[in-house]
């Protein structure tokens, strides 16, 4: 097929993410993808500077991951898990609880974020009914939140930007408090908790816990606020006895400077989920984490057991892929690259700060980000930068760079300086 009949189609018959049936903006077809550059099917290479949307931290077709996936095909692709274990599988468990801290013991191996947050929340809901307490089963979060596409995890994304009024009526009403607006490299402002608290003292009851993305909301507004505010909520949490939910389906794996952007606070959740970066790009797969408390009390009542199980469950493809990737991660200076990353945009993007259509620059680990005074011309915006041969894609008012960790510091200067002469033009 050549590329004008592979769009052609594409155009007529697949639907791509938020996107309209009628009027797609474009899409450009990519050939292969390698280190950072994706090839363009027109011959065309574009250094890459979204990391695939967190996950492709390792750069793309990478030959340890490339081996992990084809050693694992010639023993099983997949097996069912219910009744049967296997290796991948408890390898990356054993990653897992020991990359995180010590209280997250037990791991629910999911299929994409979005279902990772849905066992948390169903996870959070069946510890209270455990004990008897059906009433709390709903949730507090956040403005500008964002976890996920499906019913429960879109109901804990920002009402607004998450679009609750066109399934007004059939989304379950949650709760809401305002965004912590301290800066991650600012001041700490106490009163960014009075919110939460007025919250919780008004419905606590009927709150089965708090979800939250750690130190950085990502998809839903690209804010990044104080530690000190997670500290506030953890103490929050056990004051209102409600459980305390990360979701660092985008933050985890190091994308912020630390391996987990809980550990910028030193704070330690009931349920964490995890995915994007988990597989380094290559496969869907996503994980909840959680306490002994929680899981024990989950088992020791009646119904016994915990209520979900997907048939892709533990998919020993992907987890093969996983323990690769993230063995990669430990064995690699990651630390060093995200610094890396970090300085050149502090020495970069902050030129930016003195053009009236920028509103805000935030830097933090290896994101950098540029809030404009309105919506960017999406459409627009991906010919421009595509033409300076790079893949930047822009999400409402937010420009913004989270390149894999493996980028070369001269690629990543291509990648600014477009990124700085497409916003100048914006
Ligand atoms: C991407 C994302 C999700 C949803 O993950 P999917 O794999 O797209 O379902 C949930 N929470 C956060 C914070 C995310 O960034």
């Amino acid at each position: 097929m050549n590329e004008q009949e592979l769009l052609a189609f594409d155009r007529e018959h697949l639907w791509h993410p938020y996107t309209s049936m009628i009027d797609p903006l474009p899409v450009y077809a990519v050939d292969s993808a390698a280190g950072v550059r994706l090839k363009l099917k027109d011959g065309r290479e574009l250094i890459d500077g979204m990391s695939s949307w967190w996950c492709a931290v390792h750069g793309y077709n990478h030959p340890v991951l490339n081996q992990a996936i084809q050693d694992q095909s010639r023993k099983m692709s997949h097996v069912m898990f219910g009744g049967i274990t296997h290796a991948p599988a408890v390898e990356l468990g054993k990653l897992l609880v020991d990359m995180t801290p010590e209280p997250l013991q037990k791991v629910f191996l999911a299929d994409s974020g979005s279902i990772a947050v849905e066992v948390a929340l169903k996870m959070a809901i069946q510890y209270w009914y455990s004990q008897g307490v059906s009433e709390k089963n709903k949730f507090l979060t956040v403005r500008s939140g964002y976890h996920g596409d499906t019913f429960h995890a879109m109901s804990v994304c920002d009402p607004v930007t998450g679009m609750h009024q066109i399934f007004n009526g059939i989304l379950p009403i949650h709760h809401f408090a305002d965004q912590p607006r301290s800066r991650f490299d600012g001041d700490w402002d106490p009163s960014d908790l009075d919110s939460m608290r007025e919250q919780l003292q008004a419905h606590h009851e009927a709150i089965a816990g708090i979800i939250i993305e750690p130190i950085l909301q990502g998809a839903g507004g690209m804010w990044a606020y104080h530690p000190e505010y997670l500290r506030g909520l953890r103490a929050l949490a056990d004051e209102f006895n409600v459980l305390l939910i990360f979701d660092e389906i985008a933050t985890g794996f190091g994308r912020t400077g630390k391996l987990f952007a809980m550990e910028h606070a030193d704070v330690v959740p009931d349920i964490l989920c995890l995915g994007k970066a988990i597989t380094g790009g290559y496969m869907t797969l996503a994980a909840t984490m959680t306490t002994e408390k929680v899981a024990l009390t989950i088992s020791s009542n009646s119904p016994h057991v915990f209520m979900h199980g997907p048939t892709f469950m533990g998919n020993p493809l992907a987890c093969a892929v996983a323990v690769a990737s993230l063995k990669l991660l430990q064995e690699s200076d990651w630390e060093a690259n995200v610094r890396r990353i970090n300085a050149h945009f502090q020495a970069t993007l902050p030129t930016l700060s003195s053009l009236p259509q920028v509103v805000d620059i935030r830097i933090i680990g290896a994101v950098g980000i540029v809030e404009m005074k309105a919506p960017v011309d999406m459409g627009e915006a991906q010919k421009l930068f595509v033409e300076k041969g790079v893949w930047i894609r822009p999400f409402g008012k937010n420009v913004y760079l989270m390149p894999p960790f493996v980028i070369s510091d001269q690629d990543l200067g291509v990648l600014t300086d477009a990124f700085v002469g497409v916003v100048r033009k914006l």
